[in-house]
């Protein structure tokens, strides 16, 4: 089963529109003499409020090269919710994924799975792709837990979802005790535990719609690490924070995962 891979920026609450747009506009350079079809499919989530010069130079560079995220979305379509933005809000700009239930949402915010699956079942009616995060805590790696965390944030994210819609949603491994620490998950066992997502996924919605979800690793990927990430069978792209802020290093694991 041939899935198309995809690297994918999450720029966190970093850069205004300026820095945005040079961002994203060094990535369009950098990439846009490569052919298309040899890309991975590229993402950038940049902050709700640079999701307007972001999506501009995604549309006049005309190349299709670059597909927008935004970081997280309420479920609701529109109402008294102060200081949320919608699934529809969002598709204004043209967005094609939205990223859901990431650790930093989850461990500070406090969103719990109930309110991710609402998130999800939102995301997939309005016809764009969740990216569905999920990741265990260096405590529960330690208590040997890892694995029944997974599937139980798996199973609850996508309760609800018709098995045809589970094909389509990308779900993104990134243990925490990983993410902004430098600590990279060893490649194999992050291998083994995206392939316990595919098992669960099967579960959920039949091998034949589990083998099309393309589910990503994330936590301290670098231009160093993607290679060996990418080699192993189960990893499809990578979700990637801190490298992703800057144009030589996010073009790197892109060129890396080719
Ligand atoms: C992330 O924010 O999803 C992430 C994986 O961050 P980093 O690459 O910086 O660990």
């Amino acid at each position: 089963m041939s899935r198309r891979p995809i690297i994918a920026g999450n720029w966190k609450m970093h850069n205004n529109r300026k820095a945005s747009a040079e961002l994203v506009c060094g990535i369009k350079e950098a990439i846009e003499g490569i052919d298309k079809d040899a890309l991975p499919e590229v993402v950038v989530a940049p902050v709700f409020t640079s999701l307007d010069v972001v999506s501009q130079n995604i549309c006049n560079c005309g190349c299709g090269r670059i597909q927008l995220a935004a970081q997280n979305c309420y479920f609701e379509e529109k109402g008294a919710f102060t200081g949320e933005v919608s699934i529809d809000m969002i598709k204004d700009f043209d967005a094609k994924f939205i990223i859901i239930g990431h650790s930093e949402r989850r461990q500070i915010f406090g969103e719990s799975d109930e309110m991710i699956n609402k998130k999800a079942k939102a995301i997939i009616a309005s016809g764009l792709t969740p990216i569905i995060c999920c990741g265990e805590t260096l405590e529960q790696r330690e208590l040997g837990v890892t694995d029944s965390h997974i599937a139980s944030q798996i199973v609850k994210a996508l309760e609800g979802v018709a098995p045809a819609d589970v094909a389509n949603v990308v779900i993104a491994y990134e243990p925490i005790w990983a993410i902004g620490t430098g600590k990279t998950c060893d490649s194999a066992e992050a291998n083994r535990v995206i392939k316990g997502i595919r098992t669960t996924l099967s579960q959920i919605a039949g091998k034949e719609n589990a083998d099309k979800v393309r589910i990503l690793y994330g936590g301290s990927v670098k231009p160093e690490t993607i290679k060996e990430q990418m080699a192993q069978s189960d990893i499809d792209g990578a979700l990637v924070g801190g490298a992703s802020l800057k144009v030589d290093s996010f073009v790197e694991i892109i060129k890396g995962a080719m």
